[in-house]
């Protein structure tokens, strides 16, 4: 842990000010869009997962007891998938970043804020400490991220070895075989793991749900979606409920609705319509467990935070388009189990964006967690008006 004095100094009076979150020493990051990257361009700034396990490993020994690192689960190469837990509330947020390997700025944000609620002795972050317990998953997909890509590493005939009674089946459509100037996935192929999530969280892969599509719910054939959605249930189990479950994305360049100005990043909590709703009556089990209106506020939250700085570019905040159903991502089938869910995608243009820039995007990633976990912490999200979420500008994209 490095300049523990600035970190104090910076948290003390205004939790959100810009200079909270100082990146640890080996933490750097880089934008990357969510459209592919030359490969030629340099990755050595990223987050290795190497550099991760090193993180975490400092982060938690620094912390003195605060922050807990465990191993939950392996990717299909072998690569750890991590949980760090902080704080000891009875509310419990889960977040994960780089389930697609090349939206990478949510890793860094992620190690920044486990350091500073792992370090830090403020009255704010020790309220979030004693109300919420944060669950913190950085890097969920480390083959992508090594591979710099959207994809795992794990071929169909791998997925027809753990599932022998798929032998016969249509490789599922979120299989990527293709090769192009920036991706060789025809001789290293794997699956877009953001869309391998099924609501009925015991649901066991059966060939007649193949090849599936993207508006039905995936099959949980991936090792990466696999572990996620086993420290999804345990938190369930000993929670009775993950309250809270916030994805950190990167996307393409848009500009908010109606203005000249770039966005820095869209929210969203809408990934399936809801199930008490005409549009969402293929998802009617869940009626009860869905709660739109808790994703509306802690989206509201996220945003509210990143207004506080004024007219600066963390207020090019849009929304995220809406209508969307994708029961197969982590947000929409966890949604459907009675998470309140928030969806960060940041703008993620590599070349266009220089390391001042990529300094911007991971703040405004920590804003908006920062938003929602005092908000949570502080019980203030369950006032807010969920109506505030449509005053959110749309993304003209
Ligand atoms: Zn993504």
């Amino acid at each position: 842990m490095k300049n523990k004095k600035a970190l104090s100094a910076a948290c003390g009076a205004v939790l959100l000010s810009a200079g909270l979150l100082t990146p640890v020493p080996a933490v750097s990051a880089d934008t990357n869009p969510g459209t592919p990257v030359n490969q030629t361009y340099s990755v050595e700034g990223f987050i290795s997962h190497e550099e991760l396990s090193r993180t975490l490993d400092r982060i938690e020994k620094s912390s003195q007891g605060r922050v807990d690192v465990h191993t939950a689960g392996y990717s299909n190469s072998g690569r750890e998938i991590y949980t760090a837990r902080v704080g000891h509330g009875e509310k419990v947020i889960l977040v994960q970043s780089e389930i697609h390997g090349n939206e990478k700025t949510g890793t860094t944000a992620l190690l920044n804020m486990l350091q500073q609620l792992g370090s830090n002795g403020s009255k704010e972050i020790q309220s979030i400490l004693n109300e919420v317990t944060i669950v913190a998953m950085p890097m969920v997909n480390p083959d992508a991220s090594e591979l710099n890509r959207r994809g795992n590493d794990l071929s169909w005939h791998e997925v027809v070895e753990d599932f022998p009674q798929l032998n016969g089946a249509s490789p599922s459509w979120n299989y990527y075989t293709y090769t192009n100037q920036y991706w060789d996935y025809k001789s290293n192929p794997g699956f877009d793991v953001n869309r391998d999530f099924n609501p009925d969280l015991n649901y066991e892969p059966s060939p007649e749900d193949f090849p599936g599509a993207s508006s039905k719910p995936g099959w949980y054939i991936t090792p990466e979606a696999q572990t996620i959605r086993d420290v999804y249930q345990e938190l369930m189990d000993e929670f009775g409920e993950v309250d809270v479950f916030i994805d950190l994305h990167h996307q393409g360049e848009y500009f908010v609705e109606g203005t000249e100005d770039k966005v820095t990043l869209s929210l969203s909590g809408n990934f399936v319509p809801d199930p008490a709703s005409e549009a969402g009556q293929k998802y009617a089990e869940y009626a009860d467990t869905y709660d739109g209106e808790f994703s509306k506020q802690l989206n509201v939250a996220a945003y509210r935070a990143l207004q506080t700085r004024g007219n600066s570019p963390f207020d090019h905040i849009s929304l995220y388009p809406q209508d969307l159903d994708l029961p197969g991502t982590a947000l929409g089938s966890f949604a459907l189990n009675g998470s309140g869910t928030v969806l960060f995608e940041v703008t993620g243009q590599t070349q266009s964006y220089g390391q001042k820039k990529r300094g911007q995007f991971v703040k405004a990633v920590e804003m908006g967690m920062y938003g929602i976990l005092t908000s949570v912490a502080s019980g203030e999200v369950y006032e807010i008006n969920e109506e505030a979420y449509g005053d959110i500008p749309k993304t003209e994209r």
